[in-house]
């Protein structure tokens, strides 16, 4: 097998000491670049006493080192506008450890150099401070807890079982409380200074940067770093094949609803094999036989006797191991149907097993996966420096192919042609088994009176049952018709302006619609649409309440012109399109995407979106299914529990901002649903359509007066809202949750009272809650330890005619800790409004600049400043900049104190955990 060419443009090199390094330029972003160290080890090279210190060692790479002292990193990387959490950030798992610093400006050098620089105190720098580690403790113990819940819980339990005789099983990177707890600093060096060498480290860096610059500075930062001559190697860690089933079925009482994998384990492509077209031909296959699978398993979803909500498979690493791979089926099975819900999923595997695909089933999955290639392809010149990025990380760590986009895709359409559909049955049969050997099944499971547990022997004796029945190979309804047979009547632009201040055109139809065309080169693979309308739920009473509810939900699943939902997906097998319906309290909304080669058939879709919805019950009864079972045990969903509570709180017991009851379900009536999204489609006179993005505008003004001129209207619906759904003075709604382990959850809101909604107003919103972060991340995180994560978050909301400005601090934590986080928040708040740290708010202004910057370019950006000067007449494009630059501290403090503060509207919602039974 020939070898996968390398892209040309990217430098890679290795130093004498092993260190590894991969430096690329790319413009997409301009003026930025960004910046990683991975690391080969994981969770799997710690010993039995530092089990969760591979993690903890992360964090502690923003604790302080040789040059950054302190919260150095954090600060340091703040100044050049980068966000810690967000750009700046790590994370752990169980065969690797990557380090990320992204989208540093890079239009000083320095800039560069000091970011290679933390590359290199985190490789060997850390100063691991025994009081910071202290402080540390309860960061992480916080990170468990948000992390911590029924399938943790099952999770820990089934792990040792489902890796039977392997070391992974008993590595999990969050690893154990008691060692987090207790564990010396000395264990924790030992795991730093026995792993972290330059022979496992990998430098990548991509972006707006000089190649030549970065590799001396690499050179010359890591000259003299030395591997040890006893330096420990990297043991590879097994996990041995099994004989007979393994079948693990965890159970807990706060689970849901039930849910399985089914796992059949293989090696992966070897080592020596990766940078050959075997891996290509290997993720194709794996990918393709999983994609006509899963058209069959959702088929076979919506019949009546089906046991199994829904299922899905893929081809991928078993549980997350690098030592494994696994085609791997997740289900989710009806109440009590557990057995027969195996069963089902045994048979179709074992149906593909023993009979293959058919010629059509290949050709449609084929098609997809060509045409994703082919939109990755299109927009090769402006492809993203994280993409690139992964790449390399992945073939530092992993030895992945690295071929350049044309190579890739060249190879791709000289290969997969030339692949028969045998070929595909053949590899088929090595993704699927046809034995018990390496199956795998685990099981999550709800432990309640209702629910009968299905036992081991069952699911056993199911499988066995399937591999002595006699099976029919399966037969493929083939769709020839197109989507639309009979295009419509064409209508005519009416009138045509053109807005300087945007650089759109806009243009009005004979129908009274209205269309904004902006044309841009940031993706050469996207047009994206957005169409709204006034309306929205408002227009509907109470008696519609249940059914507006789950209406996107219920809606979701309908058919399209002739099409049930099914058959859509055949039908548009290898396009790619998306169109979508939502609505909101005061308006609807209608988006979609495509490429500029399916822009026709998302013209099509959008236009069937407005007149021919088409009934689908059985998809319908799916969807409803699958979503009843998520919220019948909603109470058991702390976070959940909490989110329904805030918002009711928040919004004055809003019915419509309430999560769905089970009784919702059985209420809402399908048809009355599809009515709805018919009546508030009904009339293209109401509707904006604003694509962005690159499109022919000669091709696109057909289009318009093909599918959109065309769509029929009447006169304009009036509006209709009074609804005030904001809460008012000072509320407190503090409750307790039952759960297992406990964790509480503050918030403090307040809220202005009517605030004009300019860009000033906006953004000095925006401004006081990042600033706000800041200060509760040093106080609540850094300095007591009381969280892992504390946010604060900026809201508006109107009633038709006033606008209201939110400010929310946002805090998960320790419930111990729980009184001190509330006053902490309040405390925060308060004194934001006497004054601001004026370093902290110029990062801020300088975050925001930065992301301005990214979303100048972003197509989906600009369907939201013509949303927004269109809905609010505000620019948020022309003079944002002086806006945030003519921003001080003093305006943020006014602001935080006259508008918000002032009004004495503030809400207050807590959460407090009660032992489960
Ligand atoms: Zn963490």
């Amino acid at each position: 097998m020939p070898k996968m060419p390398v892209d040309p443009e990217v430098r890679i090199g290795q130093l004498d000491n092993g260190l590894t390094y991969y430096i690329r330029h790319n413009n997409n972003p301009e003026h930025v670049a960004n910046f990683y160290i991975a690391q080969k080890v994981g969770s799997i090279n710690e010993n039995d006493d530092q089990r969760g210190l591979a993690h903890f060692l992360e964090h502690m790479a923003f604790n302080g080192s040789e040059h950054f002292p302190g919260n150095g990193v954090i600060e340091y990387t703040r100044s050049l506008g980068v966000q810690f959490g967000r750009d700046l950030n790590a994370y752990t798992s169980i065969d690797r450890t990557v380090y990320n610093i992204d989208n540093v400006p890079t239009t000083r050098q320095s800039a560069v150099d000091s970011c290679l620089l933390i590359l290199k105190d985190w490789s060997n720098g850390l100063t691991l401070d025994p009081a910071e580690i202290d402080k540390e403790r309860g960061v992480v113990h916080g990170e468990w807890r948000l992390g911590s819940g029924p399938s943790q819980r099952i999770q820990d339990k089934a792990w040792p079982e489902l890796l039977k005789d392997s070391k992974y099983g008993h590595r999990l990177p969050i690893g154990l409380m008691e060692i987090i707890d207790n564990f010396t600093p000395q264990t924790l060096r030992a795991y730093y200074e026995k792993w972290y060498r330059p022979d496992n480290q990998g430098i990548i860096v991509v972006g707006d940067v000089d190649v030549d610059k970065v590799e001396a500075k690499i050179k010359e930062l890591w000259n003299g770093v030395t591997v040890p001559a006893d330096a420990a190697k990297i043991p590879n860690e097994e996990i041995p094949d099994n004989n007979e089933a393994i079948i693990v079925l965890g159970h807990d009482k706060e689970m849901q609803q039930n849910q399985y994998l089914i796992m059949m384990k293989h090696d992966g492509v070897p080592e020596e094999l990766k940078p050959t077209m075997v891996s290509m031909i290997y993720d194709f296959g794996g990918s393709v036989v999983a994609e006509m699978l899963n058209q069959r398993l959702q088929e076979v979803a919506q019949q009546p006797e089906s046991a199994f909500i829904i299922a899905q498979a893929q081809d991928g690493k078993f549980l997350s191991t690098k030592a494994k791979e696994s085609f791997m089926t997740v289900m989710i099975p009806k109440v009590n149907q557990d057995v027969e819900a195996v069963r089902q999923i045994m048979r179709e595997l074992s149906r593909a097993q023993q009979f293959g695909f058919t010629p059509t089933e290949y050709e449609r999955a084929k098609e997809s996966y060509l045409s994703e290639l082919k939109k990755l392809y299109d927009n090769r010149a402006k492809t993203k420096t994280e993409i690139y990025a992964d790449q390399y990380i992945e073939n530092f760590l992993e030895n992945e192919p690295i071929p350049s986009i044309e190579d890739q895709y060249n190879l791709t359409n000289q290969i997969v042609p030339a692949l028969s559909y045998d070929v595909i049955n053949e590899l088929a049969k090595e993704f699927i088994s046809s034995s018990d050997t390496n199956l795998v099944v685990a099981g999550f499971l709800r432990e309640a009176d209702e629910v009968k547990l299905p036992t081991v022997e069952e699911v056993k004796s199911a499988i066995a049952g399937v591999r002595a029945e006699k099976l029919e190979a399966y037969k493929d309804n083939v769709i020839t018709e197109p989507l639309m047979a009979k295009l419509p009547n064409k209508g005519k632009i009416a009138k045509e302006t053109e807005n300087k201040q945007f650089g759109y055109k806009e243009l009005l139809l004979s129908n009274g619609a209205k269309v904004i065309l902006k044309k841009t080169d940031f993706k050469d693979n996207e047009i994206v649409m957005q169409a709204f309308a006034p309306g929205g739920m408002a227009l509907y009473g109470k008696q519609d309440y249940d059914n507006l509810k789950i209406l996107s939900m219920g809606i979701a699943t309908a058919g399209s012109g002739n099409f049930s939902s099914n058959e859509l997906t055949k039908v548009l097998a290898g396009k790619q399109v998306d169109v979508e319906f939502s609505m909101d309290v005061t308006e609807q909304t209608v988006t979609a995407s495509s490429t500029p080669d399916d822009l026709e058939t998302m013209m099509q879709l959008l236009y069937l979106q407005f007149t021919a919805i088409k009934a689908d019950q059985p998809a319908y009864d799916q969807g409803k299914g699958f979503m009843e079972q998520q919220f019948k045990n909603l109470s058991l969903n702390p976070q959940m529990v909490f989110a329904d509570s805030l918002q009711s709180t928040l919004t004055n017991n809003y019915p419509l901002s309430r999560l769905p009851k089970a009784e919702t379900f059985e209420k809402a009536d399908y048809n009355r649903m599809l009515q709805i999204q018919r009546e508030r489609l009904a009339n293209a006179r109401d509707y904006t359509f604003t694509f962005v993005g690159n499109f022919d505008e000669a091709v696109m003004r057909q289009y318009v007066e093909q599918y959109i001129a065309s769509l029929p209207s009447t006169k304009k619906t009036t509006k209709k809202v009074d609804v005030k759904h904001i809460w008012n003075g000072h509320v407190e709604n503090r409750f307790k949750a039952k759960m297992q382990d406990g964790q509480s959850i503050v918030v403090e809101a307040w809220r202005s009272n009517n605030v004009p909604y300019t860009v000033e107003n906006r953004t000095l919103l925006r401004a006081a809650a990042d600033v706000l972060e800041a200060v509760y991340l040093k106080s609540i995180r850094e300095e007591s330890g009381a969280s892992y994560t504390v946010s604060a978050q900026a809201d508006v909301d109107t009633d038709g005619k006033e606008y209201y400005f939110t400010l929310m601090g946002y805090c998960p934590c320790d419930p111990a800790k729980a009184e001190l986080a509330e006053s902490l928040l309040k405390q925060g708040m308060n004194d934001a409004a006497k004054s601001i740290d004026p370093e902290v708010l110029k990062k801020v202004k300088e975050a925001l600049l930065n992301h301005f910057d990214d979303d100048c370019r972003n197509n989906k950006q600009w369907l939201n400043y013509i949303y927004r000067y269109n809905k609010y007449g505000v620019d948020f494009f022309n003079g944002y900049k002086n806006v945030v630059n003519a921003i001080t501290p003093e305006k943020v403090s006014a602001f935080i104190r006259d508008c918000i503060l002032k009004s004495g509207h503030h809400a207050e919602v807590v959460m407090m955990p009660e032992p489960a039974e």
